[in-house]
C-alpha cells in the first residue's frame, strides 16, 4: 500500500507502547520517522528497528514539556527532512492514584498538556506555512469521561478541548487536527494494572469486546486520522476501546 510514502511524520513517546506502534505503521506505510522520547534507550532502538525493516528513522531524545527541547525537536526534523506533514503528540504519564501531591500534579499536566500545546505550536506555524498537514493528538477514555486519577483526566479533557479548538481554527488553513481517545491498552504504561491477577478481570469486564487493547489498535486509528481517508474529520476525539464509551 505505502499510502504515506515520500511524507514525514513526527511522533512523541515514539520509544514505547503506542507511540512505538504509531511509528512503526508509519514506517510500514513508506513515511520517513522523526521519533521523540525521554527514553533515549528506547528512542535508539525503535529507530534502528525501523532502519532494519528499510525505513528511516531520526531519534530526537527530548521532554516534551520543555519548549527549548520542543524547538529542539522541530528544529532536528526540518534540518533533515525540510517539513513534517503529520505529528502525532503521544507522549504521556499517568498516575494510578490520585496523588494530591502538587509537583506529581504539575509534572503530569505539564507532560501530558503543556506536552501537547507547546508540540502543537510548532507543528501548525510550520504545516501553515508549507503547505498543511495533519495533527493527531493521543487523549484518552479519561478526556471523555470520569475514567483515571483526577489529574490524568483533568490532562487528557484539555487535550480534547484544545484538539477541538485548534481543529476549528485552523482548519481553513490545512491543519487537520484530531485525537484519539484509547481505553486500556497493553503498554508498559498499564502494566500494574494488566498484571494484577485481582484488577484484570474486572478491568475485562468493563470492556464491551472483553478483551484490552493493543498497541496497533490505536496505531491503525491514528494512521486513518492522518490519512485522506479521514479528510471531512475535523475537531474529532475518536474512542479506541472496544465499546467502553458506547456503554
Ligand atoms: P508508555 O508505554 O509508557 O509510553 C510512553 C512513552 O512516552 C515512554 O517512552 C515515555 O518515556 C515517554 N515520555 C514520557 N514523558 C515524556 C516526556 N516528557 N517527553 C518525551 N517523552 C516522554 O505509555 P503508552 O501506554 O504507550 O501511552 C502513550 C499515550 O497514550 C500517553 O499519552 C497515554 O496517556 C495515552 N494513553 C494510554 C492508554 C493505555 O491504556 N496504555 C490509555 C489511554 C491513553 P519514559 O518511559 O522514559 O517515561
Amino acid at each position: 500500500m505505502a499510502e504515506f510514502r515520500g511524507a514525514v511524520a513526527l511522533v512523541t513517546g515514539a520509544a514505547s507502547g503506542i507511540g512505538r506502534a504509531i511509528a512503526l505503521a508509519f514506517a510500514r506505510e513508506g513515511a520517513a520517522l522523526v521519533l521523540a522520547d525521554l527514553d533515549e534507550t528506547g528512542g535508539a532502538a525503535v529507530a534502528a528497528e525501523i532502519a532494519a525493516g528499510g525505513g528511516e528513522a531520526l531519534f530526537v531524545a527530548c521532554d516534551v514539556a520543555e519548549p527549548p527541547d520542543a524547538d529542539r525537536l522541530m528544529e532536528a526534523a526540518l534540518r533533515r527532512h525540510g517539513k513534517v506533514q503529520h505529528a502525532c503528540n503521544n507522549a504521556g504519564i499517568t498516575t494510578l492514584a490520585d496523588s494530591w501531591d502538587e509537583a506529581v500534579m504539575l509534572r503530569l499536566v505539564s507532560v501530558n498538556l503543556n506536552g501537547v500545546l507547546f508540540g502543537m505550536k510548532r507543528q501548525i506555524l510550520h504545516m501553515r506555512a508549507s503547505g498543511g498537514g495533519t495533527i493527531v493528538n493521543t487523549a484518552s477514555i479519561a478526556g471523555l469521561s470520569a475514567a483515571g486519577t483526577v489529574e490524568y483526566c483533568a490532562s487528557k479533557h484539555g487535550v480534547v478541548g484544545l484538539t477541538r479548538s485548534a481543529g476549528v481554527r485552523y482548519a481553513r488553513e490545512g491543519v487537520r487536527i484530531n485525537a484519539v481517545c484509547p481505553g486500556v491498552i497493553d503498554t508498559p504504561m498499564t502494566e500494574a494494572l494488566i498484571g494484577n491477577e485481582m484488577v484484570r478481570p474486572l478491568m475485562e469486564q468493563m470492556v464491551p469486546l472483553g478483551r484490552f487493547g493493543q498497541p496497533e489498535d490505536v496505531a491503525e486509528a491514528v494512521l486513518f486520522l492522518s490519512s485522506p481517508r479521514s479528510s471531512f474529520i475535523v475537531g474529532h476525539a475518536l474512542p479506541v476501546d472496544g465499546g467502553y464509551m458506547a456503554r
